[in-house]
């Protein structure tokens, strides 16, 4: 387990460890599981940046439901370029259904926005949100997101499915970036 690592041109230091991820993890898939409890809910991990996320999140997950996977891509580098390039899957319907989306990190909460308007255009009974880490961007926006791991500032973080220029989604920490 290593305290800094290089990716590229940067340098990370270990943020959040694999333990502390894990415990809080179980705490999401609790709530989810009391809050769920009489329904069959579809969850929607947003590719590819959740996928680690979504995986130990939903093993402990209880009740019936389904996973159907979404993917969007709003970054280049460590900047949001603001724009959504790419949107592809739902070819499940999810007229009807309780969606709950799985995302690793919501920032500007830009890409959450265009995926929840979406899923209520498609007749979705309900949506709400699950995200590992939320920055203080989107809190300031007040973009909804029920189920929040961790808060962070305004940190550029890898690890645990998030990468820098294709780089440390592997990683089993969340990193943060040095300045
Ligand atoms: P938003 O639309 O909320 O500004 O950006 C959300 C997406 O940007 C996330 O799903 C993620 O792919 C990417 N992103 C935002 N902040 C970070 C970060 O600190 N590190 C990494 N690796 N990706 C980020």
């Amino acid at each position: 387990m290593k305290n800094s690592i290089q990716l590229k041109d940067l340098t990370f230091k270990r943020f959040i460890s694999e333990e502390k991820i894990n415990e809080r993890i179980l705490a999401l898939a609790n709530q989810i599981n009391t809050d769920y409890a009489d329904k069959a809910p579809v969850f929607l991990p947003i590719l590819n940046g959740s996928f680690m996320f979504a995986s130990d999140l939903i093993k402990q997950v209880s009740l019936a439901c389904q996973v159907s996977f979404v993917k969007v891509s709003s970054y280049a580098g460590t900047q949001s370029t603001g724009q959504l390039k790419t949107l592809i899957g739902h070819e499940d319907s999810l007229f009807n259904q309780d969606v709950i989306i799985v995302e690793d990190i919501v920032d500007t909460g830009f890409t959450l926005q265009l995926i929840v308007n979406d899923l209520k255009s498609r007749g979705a009974k309900s949506v709400e949100t699950v995200s590992l880490l939320r920055k203080q961007k989107a809190r300031e926006k007040e973009v909804e997101v029920k189920y929040v791991g961790f808060e962070l500032d305004e940190q550029f973080v890898v690890g645990y499915g998030l990468d820098y220029d294709g780089l440390g989604r592997n990683l089993k920490d969340i990193y943060e970036q040095l300045d």
